[in-house]
């Protein structure tokens, strides 16, 4: 996952902060099309979707809003297949 901020909680783990992307290990931008360099976005590489989730997940607490073209492309692949963590597209 990517955000464009970060934040420490009490046990001083960094955690995403104000919008948060899809973005996976290993690619230079977001699902949305963001530039990590350009947009410079925080990235959490331990993180998974259900985690930034400001209704449901455990890492956010400091999370504004959630990027709704990351949110159409990330929950669009998950509700045709369940393994979504998808570690290295064909070329
Ligand atoms: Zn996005």
């Amino acid at each position: 996952m990517a955000a464009t901020d970060d934040a420490l909680d009490e046990d001083l783990v960094r955690m995403p902060a104000g919008e948060v992307h899809a973005w996976y290990r290993g690619q230079n931008g977001t699902v949305c099309g963001l530039s990590l360099h350009r947009s410079r976005l925080r990235t959490f590489p331990g993180l998974v979707w259900a985690d930034v989730q400001p209704a449901s997940g455990g890492m956010a607490d400091h999370v504004q809003a959630v990027c709704p073209r990351c949110r159409a492309g990330v929950e669009g692949r998950t509700s045709k297949r369940r393994g979504w963590t998808r570690e290295s597209p064909r070329p």
